[in-house]
């Protein structure tokens, strides 16, 4: 069983709704290959990186424990974004769903219990290195992400990519771009 961080993004509707709409049907879609609840962070709103000339996005991280390998979970998750409707226009444009795979480590339910115990160096021992032509993970530029880096650490405080603690990364701090549009329960 492997961990698992999702980041989520949408700027477009489709036709089962919102970008609000997509994401919840999204984390509701990813339980099927999760043990366990998946759990999300807040709802953010953020201006795009990129091309300016499009809508501002809804973004939020989903935490979720899984049988998968790397690749069969990255697999599924282009699976959703092509149901939901995503073409690709343009690097970073406008999408109705991405699905990022931002980290996987190793730890269970069970250790996350003791994680006071655990320290960054454990952390990141245990987290899966991957470079390929498909998949890099950890995910390029979680750390210039604010909208990746504020939802993630909502969902574990002590994550540490390269030596840095999330938490003690600028886009952790930074308030510019983005807002928070909804509690826990957007997804529910
Ligand atoms: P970014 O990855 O910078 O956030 P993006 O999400 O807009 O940009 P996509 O068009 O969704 O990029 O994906 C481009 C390619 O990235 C995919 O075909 C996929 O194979 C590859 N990729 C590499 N690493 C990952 C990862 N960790 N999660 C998802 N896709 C990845
Ligand atoms: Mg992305
Ligand atoms: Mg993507």
């Amino acid at each position: 069983m492997l961990r698992a961080f999702i980041g989520l993004g949408s700027n477009l509707s489709n036709k089962s709704g919102d970008s609000r709409q997509i994401l919840r049907d999204a984390v509701s879609a990813m339980s099927r290959f999760a043990i366990g609840a998946v759990k999300v962070s807040s709802l953010y709103a953020s201006s795009p990186m990129g091309p300016q000339d499009q809508p501002d996005y809804v973004n939020a991280a989903a935490l979720l424990f899984t049988d998968l390998q790397p690749h069969q979970l990255l697999d599924q998750l282009q699976q959703l974004e092509l149901n939901a409707g995503r073409i690709r226009l343009r690097r970073w444009g406008e999408r109705t769903l991405d699905l990022d795979i931002l980290i996987m480590d190793h730890n269970t339910p069970d250790n996350i219990q003791d994680d006071s115990s655990r320290t960054p160096s454990d952390q990141q021992s245990d987290m899966i290195k991957i470079h390929d032509e498909r998949l890099i993970l950890p995910h390029i530029g979680i750390l210039d992400r604010t909208f990746v880096v504020q939802p993630l650490l909502e969902l574990d405080a002590h994550l540490v990519i390269d030596g840095t603690s999330l938490a003690d990364c600028t886009a952790a701090s930074t308030t510019s771009g983005i807002r928070i549009i909804a509690d826990l329960d957007w997804a529910d």
